[in-house]
């Protein structure tokens, strides 16, 4: 069956032929099933069912390519502590940090996990998310990074959005093992059964000094690589080593976070099939003042995304409005970058392009309904954007 959008104000979105915005006026959009088949001035031949867009703007729905919302709890005590002073590394002596969401993850049932984690994910929905990237990595053991991956697997078949999963065993490591112990136990046992039992799509790795080194990150990310398991990586977020050269080298998807990514890093990125990745909301959300320098990659010829890192220690930030503007304000991006940063860029971190992140022919439907009248107004109403939207279309449904 095929439906027929009418009366659309404005249809916006990236033009990646020409590199720009595309606004387009007094167009009908055709779908068929969950693919839009044309954008015409009119369809009138076609006996289908009418959806009218009550003269909203329409944009593509928004893709979230760097998520953690599968943890149970909250960390808001911490919150409380950084406000009296105590750092990173106070938080963690006192049994805070990310130790403390890998407590409560092991401590918590399959169905526990899974309801907890399900209302983490929701609300993404209403703020316009419709694609989202969602990582592990709160479990840090064979065990808990599979049940991890598995709640992921069923709040995708519960929920109408797409969630992509992503392993991110190498988050941190676990008490008891000497990094390369716990490397060798990523390669040798989680890779193989997780591919086996395809439950992620990519793998992930915090590429930090006392975290995981180049070394250790790419013994892992290739070893992913060989059981089909696509690379993206934590890059440049507190010291700068290699990361993001690294993240190039082995053909990452994305290189993320990069506060005090340097030359060579850019370099390294720039005209690369890695997807420069910012995480503003985080550099906010614990009150820092080095956000990264989104300008300097565009003007290097990276291509930049936009995503939340939503996650219960850094960032509660779920609305991408909220990291668009943040981005302007802070990462020196315009309204147009940081549109495509949540659209088409982010589609282009999760190898989704050819299908996601744009309005036009072959796409999925998957298409927001504003109430605005231009698109400043997304940044303009930040945090309570989602009023302005009259409707959701994911793959031809309105929700
Ligand atoms: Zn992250």
């Amino acid at each position: 069956m095929k439906t027929k959008i009418i009366n659309i104000s404005k249809i916006i979105t990236w033009n990646q032929e020409s590199n720009s915005l595309d606004i387009l006026l007094n167009k009908e959009i055709l779908v068929e099933n969950n693919i839009i088949i044309g954008i015409e001035n009119n369809f009138n031949s076609y006996n289908c069912n009418i959806v009218d867009a009550e003269q909203c703007i329409l944009t593509p729905g928004f893709i979230d390519s760097h998520t953690h919302p599968i943890f149970i709890g909250n960390r808001s005590n911490e919150f409380k502590m950084r406000l009296n002073g105590s750092s990173y590394e106070d938080i963690n002596n006192a049994g805070g940090g990310i130790l403390s969401s890998i407590k409560s993850l092991r401590n918590a049932s399959f169905d526990q996990l899974y309801k907890y984690s399900l209302n983490n994910i929701k609300p993404f929905i209403n703020s316009g998310t419709l694609t989202l990237e969602a990582k592990s990595g709160y479990g840090l053991s064979v065990k808990d990074e599979i049940k991890s991956l598995k709640v992921i697997k069923k709040i995708n078949d519960e929920l109408t959005i797409d969630i992509l999963p992503t392993f991110l065993g190498a988050h941190a490591v676990p008490d008891g093992y000497k990094t390369e112990e716990y490397v060798d136990l990523i390669c040798k046992e989680m890779i193989p059964q997780i591919a086996e039992e395809k439950l992620a799509v990519f793998c992930d790795v915090f590429c930090e000094e006392g975290y995981f080194d180049l070394d250790q990150t790419r013994k892992i990310l290739e070893i992913s690589k060989k059981y089909g398991l696509l690379p993206r990586g934590h890059a440049d977020e507190f010291k700068s080593f290699g990361a993001s050269e690294l993240a190039n080298e082995i053909g990452a998807l994305s290189a993320d976070h990069l506060m005090v990514i340097d030359d060579k890093g850019v370099q390294a990125l720039s005209n690369s099939d890695t997807v420069a990745t910012l995480l503003p909301g985080t550099t906010f959300f614990l009150n820092k003042n080095k956000y990264a320098n989104g300008r300097r990659l565009i003007d290097n010829g990276c291509s930049v995304a936009l995503a939340s890192d939503f996650n219960p220690g850094t960032c509660t930030i779920r609305s991408l409005t909220n990291i668009m503007y943040l981005a302007m304000q802070h990462c020196g991006l315009t309204l147009e970058e940081s549109f495509l940063g949540v659209t088409y860029n982010a589609a282009k971190s999760l190898k989704k392009e050819h299908i996601l992140g744009l309005i036009k022919p072959k796409y999925n439907a998957d298409i927001l309904f504003w109430d605005i009248q231009e698109l400043d107004e997304l940044p303009y109403w930040f945090d309570s954007s989602y009023t302005k939207i009259n409707k959701i279309m994911k793959n031809g449904k309105i929700l």
